[in-house]
């Protein structure tokens, strides 16, 4: 093969992927749905700043895996409950790519039977509520704060924000928890409007019972017994993968996606739909 066919191919190659010189922040991105779709990110070209708090092994490995595939990839350390942390998370991303493209507000927990203990509201200590409340809707109210105003600079953004299908379907013992994913949705479509005609899209996806996930399997762990329950609310009787909810992320930040903005995506085998 000549030298000018082989340039000729890496250029195809290049221009196959859809975000080459783009940027994509991933909060939540040490384990699950995050490092899956940062990993994804990265498949189609993007850099990828990867987040989170306190799983920083998982964070750098997400990290490592996207460099040995030949993408590129940074790991950044932030609470996003706490809002000098997000906006420095923002500063460096800007600082080390120059710009902020895509951004997949994705850190969240959940009732897990360890962590967050499934609870009813009669017997929720005020800090369960609190702490969740701070991390799933305040901290992606945090994020938007800060990557907004580097898109407006830009003229150009898309934001996905994790919300769940907790959020049109509440379980008992997940007050918080669904309260927090039900304030998404308003959140995500408030920015929607506020941005709709500065060049920034922002969309939100509800996740049904996904595997792999750390929540999951705590969830599965603590409380066996549900497993077969959950599985029995899911009409399309499979739980899901992570690359179903990154594959959705990937598109809606896609150019194919750039007449949808303030959606609100269930991706749940058909859960939310009886
Ligand atoms: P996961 O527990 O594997 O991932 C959660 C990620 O968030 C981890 O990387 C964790 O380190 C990070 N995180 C937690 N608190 C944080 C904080 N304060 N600051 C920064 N990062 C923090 O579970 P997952 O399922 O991949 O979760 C991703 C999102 O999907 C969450 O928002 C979750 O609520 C949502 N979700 C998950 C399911 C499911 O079945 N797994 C269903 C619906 C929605």
């Amino acid at each position: 093969m000549s030298g000018f066919t082989i340039m000729r191919l890496r250029k195809e190659n290049e221009m196959a992927k859809k975000f080459q010189g783009k940027v994509a922040l991933v909060t939540g991105g040490a384990t699950g749905i995050g490092k899956v779709t940062a990993r994804i990110f990265a498949r189609e070209g993007a850099k990828v700043i990867v987040s989170t708090d306190k799983n920083i092994k998982g964070g750098e490995d997400t990290v490592r895996l996207i460099n040995k595939a030949g993408g590129e990839a940074t790991f950044v350390k932030c609470d996003v409950s706490i809002a000098v942390e997000v906006e420095a998370m923002i500063d460096e991303c800007v600082q080390t790519y120059g710009r902020l493209d895509y951004a997949f507000n994705n850190a969240g927990i959940g009732p897990d039977g360890k962590r967050v203990p499934v609870v009813n509201i009669v017997d929720c200590p005020e800090e369960i509520w609190d702490r969740t409340i701070d991390i799933n809707l305040k901290g992606v109210f945090l994020c938007m704060k800060y990557e907004i105003r580097q898109m407006l600079k830009q003229k150009y953004g898309v934001i996905v924000n994790t919300s769940s299908v907790g959020a049109l379907k509440p379980v008992p013992g997940f007050g918080a928890y669904s309260a927090s994913k039900s304030g998404l949705i308003g959140l995500t479509k408030t920015a929607a409007l506020e941005c709709a005609t500065s060049g920034i899209r922002v969309n939100t996806i509800l996740p049904g019972p996904t595997g792999r996930t750390l929540l999951y399997e705590y969830l599965t762990g603590a409380h066996p017994e549900e497993k077969e329950q959950m599985f029995n609310m899911i009409p399309m009787k499979r739980i899901a993968e992570p690359e179903d909810m990154a594959e959705a992320v990937i598109w809606l930040c896609s150019d194919a996606a750039s007449f949808i903005t303030g959606h609100v995506m269930p991706i749940d085998g058909g859960m939310t739909s009886g």
